[in-house]
């Protein structure tokens, strides 16, 4: 063996451990940033894909409802994921899977979803019918609206032991259709205004026929606890519209319209509660003390800020509207007071949702120590130390 291969050996060897003191040493550029803690909100929006698997949905002359709403719903999400910022897209289904009617608003419930939307396309008799229109749940003005609701309704026929697992409801009977009517308007002013959105879009962007957002009794929109709509994108039963739906650029144009009334939707939401995009000056993270609930040290944690104030407030439920898990931070003269204390950042962001009609405008913050990092940081960190 000579000496000149053995020293190649070494050479290489010591440039693959300065790699790797590279790689480790650096940090990475994305989590250095001192920017302090924003402002932000974070969201889920469930995206729904009408039909699938052995539901075919409505048929045209040569498509199926299933495949254009999945191609749809897919784009939907695309442009949502890399367009919108701080947001989290779910599909009910990602491929030609079955999906069972009542699993879907299911998933978006567990998901804390902020907005779903499920994507159709319509059926009439007639081949001259044609537009695009958005449902929010509500009691159907007439024959026409109802016929639509029952008709996407009828998928549950399919699924074994309906009768029970929809509370006796026959999609088929429009008496059953008067339980719809009690169903709570919670969400109503703000499902009326993402349809309105959609609409917009549909009609102004891409000039489709615009038949308006209507109101029924749709099953995938009563159990959603978040503002719902549910849009008909075209009638796959005219021929226009069917080459249309099955185009890729029709897909592509009407999954941008839903995107951008969605993304003025959340724009509009946060502009009305200040949120900011901004630096927050305050937070910068010199003289950060912090008391109330006991933190382990080194780890972080995530809180949910409620109110910063100059003068310091006694940490007793009354004082935050009956919060009991308040923490204080000390920081730039200022007190901050967060409540909740979560390992998980996720935990946080739905004890966030859980306290928004007492605290709209909390936001999620990371605590390591006595000091608030910047969030980006935190969760890289986080997820560094899950890594090893
Ligand atoms: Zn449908």
């Amino acid at each position: 063996m000579s000496t000149g291969i053995k020293n190649g050996k070494d050479h290489t060897v010591n440039i693959y451990i300065a790699i790797l003191f590279f790689l480790f040493i650096i940090p990475p550029t994305i989590s250095s940033s001192a920017n302090g803690i924003k402002n932000e909100k974070y969201r889920v929006i469930v995206i729904d894909a009408g039909h699938g698997g052995k539901d075919p949905g409505a048929l045209g002359s040569r498509s199926r409802e299933k495949d254009v709403t999945l191609a749809i719903a897919l784009k939907t999400g695309e442009y949502i994921q890399q367009n919108i910022k701080n947001v989290t897209v779910i599909y009910t289904r990602k491929d030609d899977s079955t999906v069972d009617l009542r699993d879907r608003p299911k998933i978006a419930n567990k998901a804390n979803a902020d907005l779903f939307i499920s994507i159709h396309a319509n059926w009439a008799s007639s081949k001259n019918v044609k537009g695009a229109e958005t449902y929010i749940m509500g009691h159907a003005k007439d024959q026409a609206n109802l016929e639509v609701a029952m008709n996407e309704n009828a998928v549950m026929l399919r699924e074994d032991d309906y009768s029970t697992k929809y509370e006796g409801f026959d999609p088929k009977s429009s008496e059953s259709y008067i339980m719809f009517s009690l169903t709570q308007k919670v969400f109503q002013e703000q499902s009326t205004d993402l349809a309105t959105k959609i609409q917009k879009q549909f009609r102004e962007r891409v000039n489709r026929n615009d038949r308006d957002v209507k109101q029924a009794g749709f099953w995938v929109l009563y159990n959603t606890k978040m503002p719902s709509v549910l849009v008909e994108t075209g009638f796959i039963t005219n021929p226009d519209e069917e080459q249309y739906l099955n185009s890729k650029d029709g897909q592509d144009y009407l999954a941008s319209s839903i995107f951008r009334a969605c993304r003025d939707y959340l724009n509009e939401i946060d502009s009305k509660s200040g949120i900011s995009w901004e630096k927050n000056q305050d937070s910068d993270q010199k003289n950060d003390t912090l008391t109330g609930t006991s933190l382990q040290t080194g780890e972080i944690s995530f809180m949910v800020q409620v109110t910063t104030s100059v003068s310091k407030t006694e940490i007793k439920p009354e004082n935050f509207k009956g919060l009991s898990e308040i923490t204080e931070i000390y920081t730039q003269n200022r007190f901050k007071y967060a409540a909740g204390n979560f390992p998980d950042y996720y935990e946080a962001v739905n004890y966030r949702k859980k306290i928004d009609t007492i605290y709209p405008d909390a936001f999620v913050i990371a605590v390591k120590g006595n000091k608030i990092l910047p969030l980006q940081q935190a969760l890289e960190q986080k997820r560094k130390t899950q890594k090893n």
